[in-house]
């Protein structure tokens, strides 16, 4: 439904972001796929966005805990 333009949607890699890495991912016309050069993730639309709200959750996780360790 959505249309992904090439170029026009910038996805980062949730791999990537995980470790402190802001990489963009490519898209893959022939596969539907995104991929990215830097680590060996590759993944769908709602994959990528499913991934990248867990990294986010997970560091929200991570900064929580850390604030509570430090109170
Ligand atoms: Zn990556």
């Amino acid at each position: 439904m959505a249309q992904v333009g090439k170029g026009k949607l910038n996805y980062r890699c949730p791999s990537c972001f995980m470790r402190d890495l802001d990489i963009d991912m490519f898209y893959d016309k022939d596969k539907d796929e995104f991929y990215c050069i830097r680590c060996q993730y590759r993944g769908d639309e709602k994959d990528v966005l499913e991934k990248n709200e867990m990294v986010r959750f997970r560091y929200k996780a991570m900064l929580k805990r850390f604030t509570n360790f430090d109170l």
